[in-house]
């Protein structure tokens, strides 16, 4: 139990208008310097004020005597306490009227006590006016109007109306098996209200949870509550609440309680449109930028690839072989170079027609592409009907049997175009790397080594060693 007692400023103490209203006249009779008698309590008074009010009269020894206690004024094991004294009732309410009694008369004032009673389960909470009065006979006397001020659940009920969270307590329902189909709402606060459309709390108690939030069954809302209640396990969730105008998004915490499921609701309706937003503004860069990767493929293809072969063009062609051959100019490995041309191939397109020859630059291609190390070789379209392929890490002898392997490759395949067999054969070029080859005089070497293919026969594979012979032979024939 706990007593506060104020004896200043208590105009701005008190809660209740009742108090505040007695106080007001009290002070108007003691205006004069008078004492306050209790005619004072007349019967306009005593008709919106009796009710609550009790009048004590001192006894001696510190106790009082109760002359009066209105209708509303709690009962003494119920009987009502008119009659009796202090020391006869219950010692918490004589122990409040005796200090209330104690203190007004040594104040000789109104004074007011903030009464609490059993503070652990239901906590009654009273505002308890006290004021010092006399009667015609100059008899001491004590007038008290005890008002009850808010409660324990007023003050959660308070709270729980004004926070931004919605709170539904509903028990389970369940069908003929014992198995849970629903749940009645046994407490709900404004907000849980509002967000289902209603305006009173009152009209959502007693209603199902699945009525309640039916038409967003189909958003996994109830269908969660519901596995809370069936599983006993808490579960926090997401979910868009559609009514019938509105549409939010719902941060859901659920929690099973007893045979039943507390949840409170947290609109999170502008976190998630600000977060959708993003999502579709970063969608929109996310395809920009897809779009653009895609533009500058397709840049870099046509500024570096051959359109008709997808093989490197002259320019990639070069600008790679420069790195390559540096490397290996600088590690001291060797490197290799194939210039390969494909053999009467005018004769081709005459016989059958530019297309055709299209399509046999295809497949040599693709036979080009297809012993090549990744990262590591590479094959270009260098001109019309002309090749090259540089060989990293590679010895002469390695190059000539790749070389031999290309040409025997080609010679075996068959390109049909209609009812017509193409046959193509193609003549190779080897040369090798020197410590002081520049790329130019590398490229010279091996189109020299191609063209002793061709002038000897084509479809064959030469090499420097070869151009060297045979340039040679044609010294000596001159000679
Ligand atoms: P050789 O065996 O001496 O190399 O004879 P060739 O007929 O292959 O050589 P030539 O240089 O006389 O002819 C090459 C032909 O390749 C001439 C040209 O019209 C043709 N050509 C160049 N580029 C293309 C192309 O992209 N498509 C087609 N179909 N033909 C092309
Ligand atoms: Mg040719
Ligand atoms: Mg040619």
């Amino acid at each position: 139990m706990l007593n506060e007692v104020f004896t200043a400023d208590i105009e701005v103490k008190l809660r209740s208008g009742e108090a505040s209203y007695l106080l007001r006249l009290y002070r108007k009779e003691r205006a004069s310097g008078r004492q306050a008698t209790i005619a004072m309590l007349n019967s306009e008074v005593m008709k919106t004020y009796g009710p609550h009010l009790v009048v004590l009269e001192e006894t001696g020894e510190g106790e009082y005597a109760f002359l009066y206690a209105g209708a509303r004024v709690p009962d003494h094991d119920g009987q009502p306490i008119t009659g009796k004294t202090t020391a006869a009732i219950a010692s918490r309410t004589a122990e409040l009227y005796r200090l209330g009694c104690r203190e007004a008369h040594e104040l000789n004032d109104a004074i007011c006590i903030n009464h609490v009673t059993s503070p652990t389960s239901s906590v009654h909470h009273w505002e308890c006016l006290f004021l010092p009065m006399e009667d015609s006979a100059h008899r001491r006397m004590f007038v008290t109007l005890c008002m009850p001020r808010e409660t324990k659940d007023d003050f959660l009920r308070n709270l729980l109306d004004n926070t931004p969270e919605a709170f539904v307590a509903a028990s389970a329902m369940r069908d003929s098996h014992g198995e849970v189909v629903d749940a009645v709402v046994l407490f709900a606060n404004k907000v849980a209200a509002e967000l289902t459309g209603h305006s009173r709390t009152d009209e959502i108690i007693g209603t199902s949870m699945m009525r309640l939030f039916g038409d967003v069954a189909s958003a996994g809302g109830w269908d969660r509550n519901l596995t809370v209640l069936r599983s006993g396990k808490p579960a926090q969730f997401e979910f868009h609440h559609r009514s019938k105008n509105e549409s939010r998004w719902l941060f859901v915490s659920s929690n099973p309680s007893k045979d039943g499921v507390l949840a409170s609701f947290h609109d999170i309706t502008d976190q998630k449109r600000a977060q959708l937003e993003i999502e579709h503004q970063k969608k929109i860069l996310m395809d920009e930028m897809e779009q653009r990767r895609g533009l500058e493929q397709e840049l870099w293809a046509l500024a570096h690839l051959d359109p008709l072969t997808s093989l490197p063009n002259r320019r990639a062609f070069r600008d790679s072989a420069l790195v390559k051959l540096a490397e290996s100019q600088t590690a001291h490995r060797p490197l290799a170079l194939i210039s390969l041309d494909i053999d009467h191939f005018k004769h081709i397109n005459d016989a059958y027609g530019h297309g055709a020859g299209d399509t046999v630059l295809r497949r040599v291609a693709d036979v080009l592409k297809a012993p090549l190390r990744p990262n590591t070789d590479m094959a270009a379209r260098v001109g019309g009907e002309e090749f090259a392929v540089i060989l990293p890490d590679t010895d002469i002898d390695s190059a000539i049997a790749f070389a031999e392997k290309l040409r025997r490759r080609i010679e075996q395949t068959v390109v049909v175009v209609g009812e017509h067999e193409i046959r193509p054969t193609i003549s190779l070029g080897v040369a090798m790397n020197r410590k002081s080859s520049n790329l130019d005089e590398l490229v010279d070497r091996s189109d020299r080594a191609l063209y002793t293919a061709k002038r000897t026969g084509r479809n064959k594979v030469c090499t420097e060693v070869e151009v060297q012979a045979k340039s040679g032979d044609s010294a000596n024939a001159a000679a």
